[in-house]
């Protein structure tokens, strides 16, 4: 079964068609780094890399680029609101500058724990002016910008197949029914491309222009970026559900409207992760970052098996009982290979039978259902239960299907079979205080060790670990 993805610019469910045989270039909408990226950003990261992989399993040799926003933009999408770098950096005491580095390295710590694969090209906003600057450049000559108050607006009028891609209704555009209008708009649709305009008069990152100084409006920066690296027309643009209406309808009207052709094929939206209070938003206040979870004793992989609840394009909800069902399913499966693994000395089998061969395109063939993990994951617990095939198999199947599902099997499987020197210690003083008959301080270290993981037994021949 060949690749089939849904495609929001299209009737829905696609094959996947390359422009260049055996490449494939992707785009995908980075961080905006003022703050923390929150578990709901990190679910739309996990799906863009469970998509990579995927395509990656095909042989195609992907081309990945993510941009970083790193130059201040509003809290509003459409060009009304606070700078939110700003906001950040002062409620830090830190400069812009450098709430953008820390949030940076933050966003890629994060992702790295979750195994996201790193995209093959980062690149940052404010690196990028000038390839901004020549876009404007580009739509100026095309007649698809006009100045006003100090900016540069996008003239949505003079760009018929506006809103396209989000089946946004071009009489409702005329109309305007928009609530915070900003004067100098003919359209209230029309988006700045440059500030010139004093509203933010301590915004710390100004560039020099054509138009005079000022920066960028925050859509510009994915239409000159993803065209510098992928070409003028490339594969596939993925992001957040939240990004169809105006993010990316802005994005499009940029690139196409500058090169007059279509840009990109296949557009991917991840749906949300949401709360009993809502979406979770960093200006919503119910922000649950990666760090927190890790503080309250998950492993970020269960938070990456946690979002195998759902498929990519549904909602999923946030909740301490769905996260904790996440962390022991995770570890029932560790527990699974290690006695699949106990059971094969040899290591997974490099031959597959009939029947491991046929799980192994079934998991597949989910996988390539518009990239169903939650189906791929139950097929793959299903299997590995199936004690008709050799262990050596199962461990097979599991070991290459997690080049997609990417838990780190493998080495969470190898981590597992070691104690940290600490928890040897204890155990051992355990053993004294039991010795001793100090039940009480031998119950605390049992304690203890639970809280960090590890499962102490008394057997007849003697105190037995296990690793949870
Ligand atoms: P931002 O840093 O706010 O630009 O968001 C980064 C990515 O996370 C974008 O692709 C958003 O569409 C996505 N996103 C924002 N909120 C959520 C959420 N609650 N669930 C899933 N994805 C989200
Ligand atoms: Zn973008």
């Amino acid at each position: 079964m060949g690749l089939t993805l849904f495609n929001t610019a299209g009737p829905g469910l696609e094959p996947f068609v390359p422009i260049r045989d055996g490449h494939v270039g992707l785009y995908c909408c980075g961080p905006t780094v003022y703050n923390y990226a929150h578990i709901g950003n990190l679910r739309t990261y996990v799906f863009e890399d469970v998509l990579r992989r995927v395509l990656e399993r095909h042989g195609y040799d992907v081309a990945h680029v993510m941009n970083v926003t790193d130059v201040g933009h509003l809290t509003d999408d459409a060009d009304e609101g606070e700078d939110k770098m700003l906001v950040g950096a002062r409620e830090r005491g830190m400069s812009v500058w450098e709430i953008a580095e820390f949030f940076t390295r933050a966003f890629f710590a994060d992702i790295g724990k979750l195994n996201v694969v790193p995209p093959t090209t980062v690149c940052r906003a404010t690196e990028h002016i000038p390839e901004m600057i020549e876009l404007i450049s580009r739509l100026e000559e095309r007649g698809l910008t006009y100045q006003a108050g100090g900016n540069v607006y996008f003239s949505i009028d003079a760009f018929p197949r506006y809103g396209e891609l989000a089946r946004l209704d071009r009489q409702e555009l005329r109309a305007g029914a928009r609530i915070a209008v900003d004067s100098a708009k003919r359209n209230p649709h029309d988006f700045v491309l440059w500030f010139t305009e004093g509203k933010f008069e301590h915004q710390a990152m100004q560039w020099d222009s054509p138009w005079g100084r000022g920066y960028p409006g925050w859509h510009l920066e994915c239409s000159a970026m993803s065209m510098k690296y992928l070409g003028e027309h490339f594969d596939i643009h993925c992001g957040g559900v939240d990004h169809v209406n105006v993010h990316h309808t802005n994005e499009i009207a940029q690139s196409e409207g500058a090169t007059g052709k279509r840009w990109v094929n296949y557009w991917l939206h991840g749906e949300f992760l949401i709360m009993p209070s809502g979406r979770m938003g960093k200006s919503e206040g119910n922000m649950i970052t990666l760090s927190t979870l890790e503080e309250e004793g998950y492993h970020a992989l269960d938070y990456r098996y946690f979002l195998f609840g759902a498929h990519y394009r549904t909602q999923l909800s946030f909740s301490v009982e769905a996260l904790d069902a996440a962390r022991s399913a995770r570890a029932s499966l560790l527990e699974h290979l290690r006695s699949l693994a106990a059971d094969a000395p040899g290591g997974p089998s490099r031959e597959l039978g009939h029947d491991a061969r046929r799980a192994l395109q079934r998991i597949d063939d989910a996988f390539n259902d518009d990239l169903n993990a939650p189906r791929a994951l139950g097929l793959l617990r299903a299997f590995l239960k199936d004690d008709t095939v050799a262990a050596a198999e199962r461990l097979a199947v599991a070991y290459d299907t997690d080049g997609v599902f990417g838990l780190d099997m493998q080495t969470s499987l190898a981590r597992r079979e070691q104690l940290a020197p600490e928890h040897a210690a204890m155990i051992v003083e355990r053993e004294e205080a039991r010795k001793a008959r100090d039940f009480a301080t031998a119950d605390a270290l049992r304690d203890r060790l639970r809280e960090a993981g590890v499962v102490i037994e008394d057997t007849p021949s003697g105190t037995k670990w296990k690793i949870v």
